[in-house]
């Protein structure tokens, strides 16, 4: 692609976003994008948290994805409000899409708005949805090299999510490699390791996002 069209592009995405952020922030809607590889535990790890705040929170998820509805399904089984965004192949959602998508979601009595971005460490990073937090998840089965490789996603995340903690010791996975790796990027930024299989770590990370919920946006 030539570099203008990317201008372009990045540029009519930057002015979604801001609309999103707008109508997001007068409905006091606390949204989250969640960024990572495909089969991290995006999906696992909404499904986590909307057991554990069950009754305290009402949330309600965007799920982008090329195709199917498999994790919409999976979300509207737990009685949470869903809209699935395919994308038709395409490697990431843009603001624009999550625009059509709060269409058709009522942000009423709404106070977390999860946005599952499709599976994919690079381009996501590069499109601003509106969001009030960046949340990168990686799995420790994706191996330790991962915020080296992406580094991009970590520079821009408000928390590193590391899941699948639970399978490190059947794993080379070099935890002090990937923490020293993470720090390099983004020195403030919280690594909160949970296991969405075990339920290990989710109490910590539903603090994080209890107390994002109480105090004011970043944005
Ligand atoms: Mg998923
Ligand atoms: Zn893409």
């Amino acid at each position: 692609m030539e570099i203008k069209v990317v201008k372009r592009i990045l540029e009519a995405n930057e002015q979604h976003a801001e609309v999103v952020r707008q109508r997001l922030r007068e409905a006091g809607v606390v949204s989250l994008n969640l960024i990572s590889a495909p089969g991290s535990g995006k999906t696992s790890l909404i499904e986590a948290t909307i057991r554990a705040l069950r009754g305290k929170v009402r949330l309600g998820v965007i799920e982008g994805d090329p195709d199917t509805t498999r994790d919409a399904e999976r979300i509207a089984r737990l009685d949470v409000p869903v809209v699935q965004i395919n994308t038709e192949g395409g490697c990431h959602l843009e603001a624009t899409m999550v625009l059509r998508a709060l269409e058709e979601m009522a942000l009423d009595g709404l106070q977390l708005l999860f946005i599952e971005n499709v599976g994919n460490l690079v381009c996501p990073v590069v499109f601003d949805l509106g969001e009030t937090y960046r949340v990168a998840v990686v799995s420790a089965a994706e191996g330790h090299d991962k915020p080296a490789k992406y580094p991009a996603l970590f520079r821009t995340a408000h928390v590193t999510v590391l899941n699948k903690v639970d399978l490190i010791p059947y794993l080379d996975f070099d935890e002090a490699q990937f923490t020293a790796d993470v720090r390099r990027l983004n020195p403030q930024m919280p690594i909160l390791r949970v296991s969405c299989r075990t339920g290990e770590g989710i109490s910590e990370w539903v603090q994080w996002l209890e107390a994002k919920l109480t105090s004011p946006h970043p944005v």
